[in-house]
């Protein structure tokens, strides 16, 4: 009994400390950027997005695809990084950003300083994202809570809930209504 009651909380703790893998900006070959806008953790809100372009099924593919988005956000949009805190690949992969610790560019109205920003590399407009993006989403934002970057208590957005645009797509944004938390 006492040995089953020692495994099973051995158990919990692995549960608990489980982030989903998470690919590195040297990972994944980012351009070396100069924007160190700190941001205050543990932030309240999680805000969700779409990438609006070609789905990813394999690390490569969602590597090719994080770049290109990278070079678009600083060379077109001018912005010093690419936008998103992360990124999430229908390979069941998340792709670093700005991470946990700077301030990302991705939903206007101040929320900015106050979020993470995940968005999931494909347009789900007329459909979800599949079962490994959306495991790993909820698994970012709940390794996030257990390392004290997100507050326990956050609100789940949509990116449109912030600002006016259609992401994260109609299929998507109906289905994050029903998770935890969420706030329109
Ligand atoms: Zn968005």
């Amino acid at each position: 009994m006492l040995r089953l009651a020692g495994l099973l909380s051995a158990l919990c703790v692995i549960t608990y400390a489980q982030c989903p893998n998470i690919i590195t900006r040297s990972q994944w070959g980012a351009r070396r950027v100069n924007c160190l806008s700190a941001m205050k953790t543990p932030v309240p809100f999680v805000v969700i997005h779409h990438t609006e372009g070609a789905a990813c099924t394999t690390r490569s593919a969602c590597i090719s695809q994080v770049k290109d988005i990278q070079s678009y956000h600083i060379d077109s949009r001018k912005w010093c990084d690419i936008g998103y805190s992360f990124l999430v690949g229908e390979d069941g992969n998340v792709y670093e950003g700005r991470g946990w610790n700077k301030v990302g560019a991705h939903a206007l109205g101040g929320m900015n300083p106050k979020s993470i920003g995940i968005s999931v590399i494909g347009s789900f407009s007329s459909r979800k994202p599949n079962l490994a993006a959306l495991n790993a989403v909820k698994s970012l934002i709940r390794c996030g809570v257990s390392k004290g970057y997100v507050r326990s208590n956050y609100i789940l957005k949509g990116h449109r809930n912030v600002t006016p645009t259609s992401c994260p797509g109609n299929t998507f944004y109906n289905l994050i209504k029903g998770w935890p938390q969420f706030k329109a």
